[in-house]
């Protein structure tokens, strides 16, 4: 069995990875350098604790990715020679008011109700555990089980692992899918066609793009996030830390990212005066320490955002196609299980999720 995987961010790379270990040959067609879209743009953030509007399926998928991490970044540095810099940090939701207080409070019950660790830190608590925070940090849910790694770093182990284990990578821009009686068998694109057993479209925030990928283009779109790094000489925290409007993320080397904007700027990547004001500004309010720290890098990315928030994966809307998109804020944390699902469904051996809500044809996304 061959399949063309149109896209090499961190789920094309994955999914290719773990199709070759299947046997599976892959052949992965990226338009560009592979990685260097929102996988690269990400900060790396594995929370689906304090990511979490409430319990449900995205919760689950979530947390089984999350759950899958440490052996995957084990499988990972013996497959590539890469550690990816996986860190079971923790994340610290600070607030500095009442309202926020009592959102956080309901959140921790709920998942604790859920059978999740988190736990209320009034403010002596919160600076004990990381004493640059703001003095005017009233308290914070700690939710001790979230992580981090350095999404850079994952790019990189999952480019070579896919690799190593025979996956070709091409470079080709992917103009649209081949039918034949009704069944995908290839692709067009500028470099000719290519004919394959199945296609999965993993292109990100331009699966929209891909034609006859969606029955509708705008079920996936780009929703812009720029992000700041700045850098300590001593890492200024440990945990990562989410504010009401963003979040700050430490790398054990000193260099502190900050992020970031949500929004709908169509394909215009560049980083604007507002958007830098506003995670200067949630840094700042944050860590007022950093405020004489040199920046060395600001960029902007694509999330793929869907109208409901929640991935597509599985199989498209004709045989012989499949999709793995629309991670929008947390597809670093969600590469592993798509990973397994979609090297599940290719193959077709029993699914380790139901993948039902994430459907491409459900309501959300054929409007
Ligand atoms: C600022 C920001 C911060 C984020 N922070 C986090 C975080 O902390 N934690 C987290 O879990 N997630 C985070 N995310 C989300 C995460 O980055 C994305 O969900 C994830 O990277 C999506 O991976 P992907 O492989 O689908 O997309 P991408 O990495 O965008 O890869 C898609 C690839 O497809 C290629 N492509 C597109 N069209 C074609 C075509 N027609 N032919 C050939 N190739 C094509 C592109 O060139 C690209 O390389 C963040 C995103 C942004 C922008």
């Amino acid at each position: 069995m061959e399949v063309l995987v149109v896209g090499a961010g961190v789920v094309g790379c994955a999914v290719a990875w773990r199709l070759q270990q299947a046997g599976v040959r892959c052949t992965v067609l990226e338009r560009s350098v592979p990685g260097a879209e929102a996988s690269s743009a990400a900060a790396g953030i594995l929370a689906p604790q304090a990511e979490a509007d409430g319990p449900g399926p995205f919760l689950d998928l979530c947390l089984a990715s999350r759950a899958l991490y440490p052996a995957f970044a084990r499988e990972l540095a013996e497959a590539s020679d890469v550690d990816i810099a996986f860190r079971e940090c923790g994340v610290l939701e600070v607030t500095f008011d009442d309202a926020e207080r009592a959102a956080m409070q309901g959140r921790i019950a709920w998942q604790r109700a859920r059978g999740l660790e988190a736990t209320w830190l009034d403010a002596a608590a919160v600076r004990a555990l990381e004493p640059e925070l703001s003095p005017h940090v009233g308290g914070a849910a700690r939710f001790p089980g979230d992580a981090v790694v350095d999404n850079r770093l994952l790019v990189s182990a999952l480019t070579i692992a896919a690799a190593r284990a025979g996956a070709r990578l091409v470079t080709a821009q992917v103009h649209g899918l081949l039918e034949r009686g009704g069944r995908v068998v290839g692709v067009s694109t500028d470099q000719g066609e290519f004919r394959g057993d199945a296609v999965l479209v993993a292109a990100g925030a331009w699966t929209g793009l891909v034609p006859g990928a969606l029955s509708s283009p705008a079920a996936v779109r780009p929703a812009r996030g720029q992000m700041v790094m700045v850098r300590t000489r001593v890492p200024i925290c440990r945990h990562v830390v989410f504010g009401a409007r963003g979040y700050a993320v430490p790398r054990v080397d000193g260099r502190l990212l900050l992020g970031s904007t949500m929004e709908f700027a169509g394909f215009d990547k560049q980083v604007t005066v507002s958007g830098l004001a506003s995670v200067l500004a949630t840094g700042l309010r944050l860590f007022p320490g950093i405020a004489g720290a040199p920046v060395v890098e600001t960029w902007a990315g694509f999330r793929p955002h869907t109208p409901d928030g929640l991935p597509v994966l599985g199989a498209g809307h004709l045989p012989g196609l499949f999709l793995a998109s629309g991670h929008f804020r947390n597809g670093i944390l969600l590469t592993p299980i798509t990973a397994t699902v979609l090297t599940e469904t290719i193959v077709g051996s029993p699914l380790s999720i139901d993948l039902d809500p994430f459907r491409v044809d459900r309501k959300a996304l054929t409007l």
